[in-house]
């Protein structure tokens, strides 16, 4: 068992693996930039470490200073949180090989999956439906021209590479070929340095619904349902729910059994996201995230686990605490985003918080590193914190949401709870009835 483990991150993560380590007995050490040095994950950690300048490449992906301060702390485990060095597999090698833990998924796992055009073809050979498209990478534009004829249009061109919506463009028809293909290399290569790139049938009005599952590394595993994420803005998700309110049961079980078997059978350890798009009751597989999402709350409330408890424990060795029996749905919950940004622009805004408030009362969380004083720093992304409701019923979440939404003060800076708040005044939130694009479509007819 782990007496002590190293949180490489900063912001709502840090404090939620700080949370649940601290109640299963575990002493927790942050690591921080000089510019996070005040930051609520330092403050609540029971021990932190400097490990350089605010740049975010040289303090949270630094991996030599990483290894420093667990090695001078002496924490047997990292947990990486999301972004920064949570899909590194070099990174985990280098963890291994000091004899730290990694709390997350082996790095061949991390490997398979970070390259789309592998993690598409391993889940193919594993019975994962995914979306029509190229077998593997398409080297040129003729041999692009020649496959869109083939599908047919629109296509999307994507980056083998690719993450937080990068490296992507859609060809309406033949003509924008050229355009498309050329503006995704150049993208995915100023984004990733390797501007290999995939194509895809274009799917007109998906839903984005992706599955929960976790493995033991020992060859068994179990699924969590699914999150409906289709509330996006460039390819970034801003509200995600659930169940999914369109997903019935039948097809929970069906997608749900085919990914718990997948992971399963590469003896996949901790948690993973396995992302499809839906579209007329079909799943076409796109991407799996091996780590832990940003909107694991949701799965969290209707199931009533710990993630990252249950992380832990199988970094630990420990078998699953629940079976796929033991994990039935409870209600609904919502998650919305509260990002340092204007609207409806989006532009950050760092600065200082004068004012915040949590909202509280049955069924609400509100996840965030927020304090009364504290200077968001320019360095980092702009999610600032995450409020979660949960309630017998869609309807009860939505009118919690409302309800807490109405308790939360954040001032000083400019943020999205706004857009929340209209956003639950519109008839196709109320019912459910959005698709991937709704949001986009919403912001050009509303601003
Ligand atoms: P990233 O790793 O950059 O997040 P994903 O492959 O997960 O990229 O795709 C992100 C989003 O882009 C999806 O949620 C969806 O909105 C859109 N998208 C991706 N592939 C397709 C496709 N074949 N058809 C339509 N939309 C797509």
């Amino acid at each position: 068992m782990f007496d002590k483990i190293l949180v490489a991150n900063r912001g709502e993560i840090a404090l939620r693996v700080i949370r649940a380590a601290r109640e299963m007995g575990i002493k927790s050490v942050a690591v921080h930039s000089t510019a996070d040095a005040d930051a609520m994950h330092v403050r609540m950690a029971d021990e932190s470490v400097c490990i350089g300048p605010p740049s975010g490449t040289e303090s949270y992906l630094s991996i030599p200073a990483i290894i420093a301060a667990c090695e001078v702390t002496g924490a047997q485990a990292i947990h990486p949180g999301y972004g920064f060095l949570s899909e590194n597999a070099g990174f985990v090698q280098i963890v291994e090989d000091h004899g730290i833990t990694f709390i997350g998924p082996r790095a061949e796992h991390i490997r398979v999956m970070g390259d789309k055009i592998t993690a598409k073809d391993t889940m193919k050979k594993l019975g994962v439906p995914c979306v029509p498209g190229s077998d593997g990478g398409v080297p040129t534009l003729e041999a692009a021209q020649k496959l869109g004829a083939e599908m047919g249009y629109p296509v999307i061109i994507k980056a083998t590479a690719g993450g937080g919506g990068r490296g992507m463009k859609v060809a309406q028809t033949v003509k924008d070929m050229e355009n498309a293909f050329y503006s995704a290399r150049s993208e995915a290569k100023a984004a990733f340095g390797n501007d290999e790139v995939y194509i895809e049938k274009y799917l007109t009005t998906p839903r984005h619904i992706e599955i929960q599952v976790f493995g033991d590394g020992k060859g068994k595993a179990v699924h969590l349902g699914e999150r409906d994420c289709s509330l996006q803005r460039r390819h970034q998700k801003v509200f995600e729910e659930a169940p999914g309110p369109c997903i019935t049961e039948e097809e929970r079980a069906r997608i749900g059994k085919i990914c718990a078997d997948a992971v399963a059978a590469i003896n996949y350890a901790g948690a993973g996201t396995i992302e499809f798009l839906y579209e007329q009751g079909e799943f076409y597989f796109i991407e799996m995230n091996t780590r832990l999402q940003v909107e694991h709350p949701v799965t969290e409330a209707i199931f009533g686990v710990d993630l990252v408890r249950e992380q832990i424990r199988v970094a630990e060795g420990l078998p699953l605490s629940f079976e796929q029996e033991d994990l039935q749905i409870n209600g609904h919950a919502i998650e919305v985003r509260i990002n340092a940004e204007t609207v409806p622009g989006f532009a950050p805004r760092p600065g200082k918080i004068t004012a915040f408030h949590a909202p509280g009362g049955l069924g609400v969380r509100m996840d965030s590193a927020l304090y009364d004083g504290y200077s968001i720093p320019p360095y980092y992304d702009s999610l600032i914190g995450k409020l979660i409701v949960h309630g017998r019923d869609r309807r009860e979440a939505l009118a919690r949401l409302d309800r807490a939404l109405g308790e939360l003060i954040v001032d000083g800076v400019e943020n999205t709870t706004p857009l929340f708040e209209m956003l639950l005044g519109e008839e196709d939130i109320i019912t459910g009835n959005y698709n991937i694009h709704w949001l986009e479509h919403w912001l050009e007819e509303t601003f």
